[in-house]
């Protein structure tokens, strides 16, 4: 499929039928897989073959779906995960351990920046934020012997920052580590990091890839361009014999194109679990045939709607990428070409009362935790996710009381942009 243009890998990727085979992707609905003999099984187990024996670690309907996300991204090799948290997680765990250090940028979900600076603290793994606008100096001074890994998101949820990737590409080369860049936000239609000397991709395919809010999910891909090999005493794990498997060495046995997904689904998936139901995977491949065709309306729509907000009278501020006032404009020029996402954030001008009589009158933007879905939704930090908060705090974590997210859908601009203005309306 690599020959291939992006919207026939979205329709087409990952899986081929044969003869007289199902069209759709099948549903492997089964835990466990038949073999005939025990010296069949045994070859899987020692990584000699390769095929399914239990779901916990790997199934059919995930891997085409995988495989298909692979050839979006432009990788060689990647799985699916139960969740984009559970992606982030294994992304970095396949490589460091208690010991390791991790250079990350400050301007991350919320989500991830627990994962890294509380729980996997707590593992003996720790952490230097930089500020995604830091300098090569900066960057640099943030590296110590243990770093391993270098993370950021392409477009950061819910600051909407853009990321620099071919700088901290090189300063993760420079140091030689791989960088991970969390690509949730732009999918692959709009950005493939790959091109940009990202290492590793992450997917929450929850939002966008899946498009619909119908299953939570993640993603892990491999560039297979980072020589594990050649920095062999900073990444044992890979480049040593797993005591767990026979001895295998990863980096040895499956080269730099497979190495870190192999590791990743036969140690962490086997020791943690963390798949991908069936099911789900089933229902992520119908968001992705259709992903090249709904990406360009959120963004049309994300636009439409950030340059109504930036011409009201009763927004203070306006944080869109698209913007050509805004501070990440050049940046997203140069990664973002086609446009980033369809999620705008907006200051109001009378803060918390005034975002509270806002969203009360929004009718089809609805009020939700959840971004990048066919209909549009919204939330005010402040009255909700961050609502034990003090005023202070809020200021200081730079999410002000009148501040609000919305992740247009996919439905009419003008529609969205008439339920805004009346409720724009309504605030005194
Ligand atoms: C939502 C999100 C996550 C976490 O994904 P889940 O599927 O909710 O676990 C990670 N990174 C980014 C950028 C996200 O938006």
């Amino acid at each position: 499929m690599s020959e291939y243009k992006m919207n026939t890998k979205c329709v087409q990727g990952g899986y081929q039928p044969g003869n007289g085979e199902p069209r759709q992707i099948p549903i492997i609905q089964s835990t466990t897989f038949r073999y005939e003999t025990s010296e069949d099984m045994g070859k899987l187990f020692d990584l000699e073959a390769s095929g399914y024996f239990y779901t916990r670690l790997q199934n059919p309907t995930n891997d085409y779906v995988a495989a298909k996300i692979a050839e979006l991204e432009g990788g060689t090799a990647a799985m699916l995960t139960s969740s984009g948290q559970a992606a982030n997680f294994f992304a970095l765990f396949n490589i460091c351990e208690c010991g390791s250090h991790i250079v990350a940028s400050s301007s991350i979900y919320g989500g991830t920046f627990n994962l890294i600076s509380v729980t996997m603290a707590k593992m003996g793994i720790e952490v230097t934020f930089v500020s995604p606008d830091c300098t090569k100096e900066e960057l640099n001074a943030a590296f110590k012997d243990n770093t391993r890994a270098v993370f950021g998101e392409t477009i950061a949820n819910p600051a909407l920052t853009v990321f620099d990737i071919e700088k901290f590409a090189k300063a993760a080369h420079e140091h030689g580590v791989p960088l991970i860049v969390d690509n949730t936000f732009p999918t692959p239609i709009n950005c493939r990091p790959i091109e940009w000397g990202a290492d590793i991709v992450t997917h929450s395919t929850t939002k966008y890839m899946d498009g619909h809010g119908a299953a939570v999910g993640g993603a892990i891909v491999d560039s297979g361009n980072f020589d594990w090999m050649a920095h062999a005493e900073k990444f044992p794990g890979l480049c040593t014999p797993d005591d767990s498997y026979h001895g295998v060495t990863y980096a040895e046995k499956f080269g730099k194109e497979g190495a870190f997904i192999t590791k990743c689904t036969s140690q962490l998936m086997r020791d943690f679990g963390c798949i991908q139901s069936p099911q789900n995977a089933f229902i992520l491949n119908l968001g992705l045939e259709s992903l090249h065709v709904r990406m360009p309306r959120h963004v049309e729509n994300g636009q439409a709607v950030a340059e109504f907000l930036q011409g009201h009278d009763k927004v203070l501020k306006v944080n869109y990428p698209g913007l050509k006032s805004d501070p990440y404009y050049e940046v997203a020029q140069k990664y973002l070409p086609n446009g980033g996402c369809g999620v705008v954030s907006f200051e109001l001008k009378g803060g918390k009362p005034a975002a509270e009589a806002f969203m009360k009158e929004l009718k089809l933007a609805a009020i939700e935790t959840h971004v990048a879905d066919a209909r549009t939704c919204c939330l005010n930090p402040a009255t909700s996710t961050h609502r034990q908060m003090t005023e202070e705090q809020l200021i200081e974590a730079g999410i002000p009381a009148g501040l609000i997210r919305i992740s247009c859908g996919l439905e009419d601009k003008e529609d969205l942009i008439a339920d805004l203005a009346q409720a724009l309306d309504a605030v005194k």
